[in-house]
């Protein structure tokens, strides 16, 4: 491990807290050290109060913060003398703890100060780094992990059995650091739980936890144990439709939607196809804040009948009577290991799932390079508590009262770039689903950087590169609830007689033929969606009032109006809801060049404003207006709807 300390980096840092986000941010940049809230950093810096008194502040790591992404308001200042005084008391219950440092902060409006808070004020260092480095808890997951532990550190480290993080903890650390902490300490290793460091200014305290890993690596290295997958991805065996019937099932037996991330390479592949993972996966966590139950069940082809009745067991066996939902949602495994597809998660949105794949992908490493120490020991299940981001995420759910109402679904959009299409990206991200945006401009892949959404560049009138997107999407989120098709392109505007068929076949192409192949591929999916598919098909105005010199756009969006209603007829009895919207004088997307709308005005004999506000209403559409109805139909509102035709335009007398 590599110190990624850069002089002319920290020539530009003006104070110690500036210091203290840039190592921070060095350490949380390797997720083989922290990962999700997985450690937290801190230093104690003199000030000047406002009555002009001295007093030392600590700056501690404040929940809800990454290390890797953390800025100085991340830190959480907390006078040192209170909690240093805290840490002599005999007793203090953790929510006392959590009172008396929210009470003792500079700024109102800081985050909660970690829970580790004590441990940090109490270790007498001006800056204490602390990570759930991978290597040391190989280690000390071992059945003699704290003799391997003492043997790797001799002097440099104290070593501290496992107890729970909270005032237990600290205070217990402080009275055998002091005890025991000779003049070669550098660090302090708390068993089955991480590793910390402390040092005069940020670079010392920052370089001796590299240096402490390393030496634990290099241990591993020694003994043969270091085993790291390249986690190059790797074609899964199972197919798409199948992980959409399981995701149906699992979000059946659990009472709600559920997302499913796969996480198919090299490392996960390797760890749920060795012959003794279902000893090991089954042992339990690598930390116990990690409480990620996992299930092993070898799902071969698409056998998930066998599949989902192993969870009925699983709730069967282990929780009696937990038929109420949350139980359910608390007691399920969060991680599926198969031979064939590496890993699965669950989750109740796409961050639940993502965050549990990641944490989940080092535990595998952690585990297998104890097993090759001589057998993995973590703590046993009386030690578990819930871990802290599973709390926050809970937590985030009851603050907002209803969870939002597409949460746990998938909605795929077309034409997702501009306009229309990336409006309605927006209108169901903000109602909870994750979303994946298709469109043949590349900038759909960066609309959003978040776990519940996937962009991908795609020509819709290449069958193999949609099929390949559909795919993507539902490894990562394990199926497909909804669609908003809105792709189209409007042609040249061109009177029949001069109308050539190379032009008519391009809008065909785009606006029906890609069309038709895109239900035809996600009708499986949306059969299988929990709570019923759903599509809203972006049509036109042109349907019922069609345009001269528009002849291949209104027959392709008249055409399209016919199969979705034929659709509708096929697909009800499946649950399946179809409807239309028709749009008119939308003018912030795409389609809408300054040339076309020049061309189009001139069509009706009137000028670019006359055009854009001729409506009975005299308002103005918005792409956003369209794209909350097209969110709105695939909601609760509309559960009874399908075939119809909506107008979004204000009132067009042709069409009234
Ligand atoms: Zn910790």
């Amino acid at each position: 491990m590599k110190s990624l300390w850069r002089d002319e980096e920290a020539k530009k840092c003006s104070d110690d807290l500036a210091l203290r986000v840039y190592t921070s941010r060095l350490l949380g940049r390797d997720k083989s050290l922290v990962l999700h809230g997985g450690g937290n950093t801190s230093v104690k810096i003199e000030e000047t109060n406002i009555f002009g008194e001295p007093e030392t502040v600590l700056y501690v790591k404040g929940s809800g913060w990454d290390l890797e992404t953390i800025e100085a308001p991340g830190f959480s200042p907390v006078r040192l003398d209170h909690v240093l005084k805290l840490a002599k008391l005999p007793v203090l219950s953790d929510p006392q703890m959590v009172n008396e440092l929210t009470t003792h902060m500079l700024r109102a409006s800081a985050p909660a100060p970690s829970i580790e808070t004590i441990l940090h004020g109490c270790l007498p260092y001006r800056f204490v780094d602390h990570t759930h480095a991978d290597a040391v808890l190989a280690i000390s997951n071992t059945a003699n992990g704290e003799q391997r532990i003492r043997e790797v550190y001799g002097n440099r480290c104290v070593v501290i059995p496992y107890l729970m993080p909270g005032f237990e903890l600290a205070r217990y650390c402080a009275e055998a650091f002091s005890r025991e902490k000779t003049a070669d300490t550098i660090g302090m290793v708390l068993l089955n739980h991480g590793i910390f460091s402390f040092g005069a200014n940020a670079r010392e305290s920052y370089e001796r936890m590299i240096d402490l890993v390393t030496l634990a690596e290099d241990y591993l290295q020694s003994r043969g144990a270091l085993v790291s997958e390249e986690p190059s991805t790797a074609v899964p065996r199972v197919a798409a439709p199948a992980q959409a019937l399981l995701r149906k099932r699992l979000s059946s037996l659990v009472g709600a939607p559920m997302l499913m991330r796969t996480v198919t390479n090299a490392r996960t592949l390797a760890f749920a196809a060795h012959p003794d993972c279902a000893g090991y996966s089954q042992r339990g966590p690598i930390t116990p804040d990690h409480i990620i139950r996992t299930k092993r069940i070898p799902m071969l082809g698409s056998d998930v009948d066998s599949y989902a009745s192993a969870y009925r067991e699983y709730f069967a066996i282990n929780e009696p009577g937990a038929h109420d939902r949350k139980a359910i949602l608390d007691q399920a495994p969060r991680v599926v290991l198969d031979p064939a597809l590496g890993m699965t998660t669950l989750g109740r949105s796409a961050k639940d799932a993502l965050v549990v794949a990641e944490l989940y992908e080092h535990s595998m490493d952690v585990i297998r390079c104890a097993e090759a120490l001589g057998g993995y020991r973590p703590l046993g299940q009386a030690e578990l508590f819930e871990v802290e981001y599973w709390d926050l995420e809970q937590a985030k759910l009851k603050k907002s009262g209803k969870p939002p109402v597409f949460l746990g679904e998938v909605a795929l959009v077309t034409g997702a770039a501009s306009g229309i299409g990336k409006a309605a990206v927006e209108s169901l991200l903000a109602r909870g689903a994750a979303v994946l945006g298709l469109d043949v401009n590349p900038s759909v892949q960066n609309l959003h950087q978040r776990a519940d959404y996937l962009g991908l560049t795609c020509d819709l009138t290449d069958p193999a590169k949609v099929r390949a997107s559909i795919e993507l999407a539902i490894l990562q989120f394990g199926g497909l609830d909804m669609a908003v098709l809105n792709a189209g392109v409007f042609g040249e505007s061109r009177r029949i007689a001069d109308m050539g068929d190379a032009e008519w076949r391009r809008v065909m192409a785009v606006n029906l033929d890609a069309n038709l192949a895109m239900l035809r591929l996600i009708h499986p999916f949306l059969k299988l969606a929990p709570r019923g598919g759903r599509v809203a098909v972006i049509g036109s105005k042109n349907v019922p009032a069609p345009g001269p010199g528009a002849a291949a756009y209104s027959a392709s969006k008249a055409a399209l109006n016919q199969l979705v209603r034929v659709a509708a007829l096929e697909w009800g009895a499946e649950g399946i809801r179809i409807n239309s919207l028709h749009p008119n004088a939308v003018f912030d997307t795409g389609l809408w060049t300054d040339e076309v709308l020049a061309q189009r005005a001139a069509n009706y004999g009137m000028s670019v404003e006359q055009y854009k506000t001729r409506n009975v209403m005299k308002v103005e559409i918005s792409s956003h207006d369209v794209a909350e109805l097209a969110a709105e139909l695939c909601g609760p509102l509309f559960a009874k709807t399908t075939a119809a035709q909506i107008p979004v335009d204000g009132g067009d007398d042709r069409v009234i």
